[in-house]
């Protein structure tokens, strides 16, 4: 097949708008895409301080380098990557040089930030420790909420203004199904492009690939020799509902062709429906100071419960379970005792 913009062989070929691209126009075609997105929901001001959380994997590595191309044309914009080592053996250790190796090459700025110093333990030991005290938790979970939080923890010590995260169409609208499954209707509507700083201790989250299939943050960065085409898969996505979520949403996609930008468009329809109320409210978790709806955050909660905060940290959270019914329960399920001062 032949690129619909000249006579080059296709690399592509988009069944919905029927367009095939060669190299080049491919390239040219999904940057425009993204700064559009990027413009049409202001997700980037000249002067900000972009830390872009990044994996090493494909997604990730094309939003550093369109952040990094977009650096030139706004020499005010300052972009640093950052990655979070959760410290899965087999896993980490394949995509991290991916970053160092970018990194190095274009003179980018880049800080990682690892679970063992910022929650006290790598993922596989609270994992480990978890199943042998029988907590309730998934290692995805863990891993969301911990990976939150020292995004959070980065993003003050940096004094970033935004945070950019590689979230294309596809995760997207499978957490929009995952939050349907589990009526998590809050979640639903803070799924959106931009989440604003609407408050001193939230910082603005922005998702440029939002309106971005998979398959197309993929293929750009196999072009732009990004990543390696080799496969890696974390250990523990035998836990996450997500995997099976996504299998279903492909096999709608591919049967249905249009499914994906169907499901986001009913999204887009329904966070725009709730922008009248009035926006949520957060407060600085008494542990960390990181933005929480309740008096302590998750992570500081889970923290609590695997033995990973200091004395007086764990009194306060117990403390805080008497104000904080949703808390004391969790607390009690994951089997703290509450009448002690721990
Ligand atoms: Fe983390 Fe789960 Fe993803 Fe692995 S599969 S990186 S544990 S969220």
């Amino acid at each position: 097949m032949k690129c619909s913009f000249c006579d080059k062989p296709a690399v592509y070929y988009n069944k919905i708008s029927g367009l095939a691209y060669c190299k080049a126009h491919f390239i040219e075609y999904f940057e425009k895409r993204v700064k559009k997105t990027i413009r049409k929901y202001n997700m980037i001001r000249e002067d900000d301080r972009v830390l872009v959380a990044v994996s090493g994997g494909k997604d990730s590595m094309s939003l550093l380098h369109i952040m990094l191309k977009l650096k030139k044309k706004m020499p005010k914009l300052e972009v640093t990557a950052m990655l979070i080592d959760e410290g899965i053996r087999g896993y980490r250790e394949k995509t991290v040089p991916n970053l160092v190796k970018y990194a190095e090459r274009h003179a980018a700025k880049y800080v990682i930030a690892s679970f063992k110093d910022y929650i006290g333990e790598t993922l596989d030991e609270i994992v480990k420790s978890s199943f042998e005290k029988g907590l309730p938790y998934m290692p995805c979970s863990y891993c969301g909420v911990f990976r939150r939080y020292i995004m959070n923890v980065v993003a003050r010590e940096l004094g970033a203004t935004v945070i950019a995260t590689a979230h294309n169409m596809d995760d997207v609208v499978q957490t929009f199904l995952m939050n349907l499954m589990s009526n998590s209707w809050e979640r639903i509507f803070s799924l959106t492009p931009v989440r604003q700083a609407d408050s001193e201790i939230v910082v603005k989250r922005v998702r440029p690939f939002y309106e971005v299939p998979e398959k197309e943050t993929a293929i750009y960065a196999l072009l732009n020799d990004l990543v390696q085409p080799e496969f890696v898969q974390c250990p523990y996505v035998k836990y996450n509902v997500r995997y099976t979520v996504r299998k279903i949403i492909n096999e709608l996609e591919d049967k249905y062709p249009g499914t994906k930008y169907g499901l986001l468009r009913s999204l887009l329809r329904l966070t725009s429906l709730v922008k009248i109320e009035a926006p949520r409210k957060f407060n600085a978790c008494l542990i960390c100071g990181n933005p929480t709806s309740r008096l302590i955050c998750k992570a500081c909660t889970y923290r609590a419960i695997l033995g990973l905060l200091d004395e007086h940290s764990t009194s306060r959270v117990i403390e805080a379970a008497k104000f904080d019914v949703s808390l004391a329960r969790e607390l009690r399920e994951a089997g703290v005792h509450l009448n002690t001062s721990h």
